[in-house]
């Protein structure tokens, strides 16, 4: 028999609906960042991490914007690894997180001399907080210094030989598919929401249609002649339109960037759908957090939740954000 309620007259309460019971895993599942970069954002973001449920991240060593100089040096690289692993315990205490770093040459702006960094790598990939070789990966176009496609190859191939050698993850970046993005026709400062001079960006050394699958198709590529099996490999920066090429022509893992919405047009539901669609095997969640652009780390709890909303199950919630990346780092 349907409840009766005593207000003064009927409400929508009378027609039933809404008590569904919310399983209450959905917020407690713990969840983890293989891809960010938040030893470069405040002590207050990164205490967002912990807010929301993160348990533990990999934060990347690598990037081409916190070094002033370009052609990037050898020496400016290793300061970028240096720093990260010299704040990880501070960070770890602060914030409580199980965080771990990512060590690697990011090829945004060309890199000189990049075999003294090379020789290098493998002292680094033995330590216990490097738990990935990243963020690496082919770059569409560099900024300021440009880096030809052949080289790239190289220090991609050979970093993937070290991940293989140390068993450790791969993290590897793809362009950003602006195609769809509709920024607003400014006459003073570049991209909103991203602390990058634009104008000093080279010529693209990927020049098919699609930039973005001739980078994954290319890393791929590198990661068999490195020997380095697939579910050790993460391509980062996935959307709805390259998901479902990974998904059935390569064996690689696949991350959604959710915490910048407004770059790379993906969002929780996004990601909801391709999880509904193909199920929760390999595919990963990250935020890329950085302090050069503006970015939500709220958006990775907001994506647990609208995979509910999507009908995914828990369990397969919980594989995505949790049993995904833990199986990976370990
Ligand atoms: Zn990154």
């Amino acid at each position: 028999m349907a409840q009766e309620y005593p207000t003064q007259r009927p409400t929508d309460l009378e027609h039933g609906g809404g008590e569904e019971s919310i399983p209450t895993e959905l917020n407690s599942i713990p969840w983890i960042d293989i891809h960010n970069h938040a030893q470069t954002l405040s002590w207050n973001d990164r205490e967002k991490f912990t807010l929301s449920g993160c348990e533990s991240m990999v934060m990347m060593g690598a990037g081409y914007y916190w070094t002033p100089y370009k052609p990037v040096e050898p020496e400016d690289v290793r300061y970028l690894w240096d720093d990260a692993l010299n704040r990880l315990p501070q960070i770890r205490q602060s914030h409580l997180l199980d965080a771990k770093v990512g060590i690697g040459i990011h090829t945004g702006a060309r890199v000189k001399d990049y075999d003294q960094l090379l020789d290098v790598i493998p002292e680094y990939a033995a330590l216990d907080e490097v738990a990935a070789i990243g963020e690496i990966g082919l770059t569409e176009a560099q900024h300021v210094s440009g880096w030809s496609l052949e080289e790239q190859k190289d220090v991609t191939r050979r970093q993937l030989e070290i991940a293989a050698d140390h068993d450790l993850p791969a993290i590897l970046h793809t362009p950003a598919d602006l195609e769809d993005v509709e920024f607003p026709d400014r006459i003073r400062g570049n991209i909103p929401g991203y602390e990058l001079d634009l104008s000093l960006q080279q010529e693209p050394v990927l020049t098919s249609d699609y930039p973005k699958r001739e980078a994954v198709e290319i890393d791929v590529e590198l990661k068999d002649d490195a020997g380095l099996p697939g579910d050790q490999m993460v391509l980062s920066h996935m959307d709805k339109k390259i998901a479902p090429y990974v998904l059935e022509n390569t064996d690689c893992y696949l991350s959604f960037t959710v915490s910048y919405p407004w770059l790379l047009g993906v969002s929780p539901t996004d990601v909801a759908e391709i999880v509904a669609e193909y199920g929760p095997d390999r595919i990963l969640v990250e935020t890329d957090s950085a302090g050069v652009l503006r970015s939500d780390i709220f958006a990775f709890k907001r994506t647990i939740l609208e995979m509910y909303r999507m009908g995914v199950d828990v369990e397969d919630i919980r594989q995505v954000v949790y049993e995904n990346p833990r199986e990976l780092l370990d």
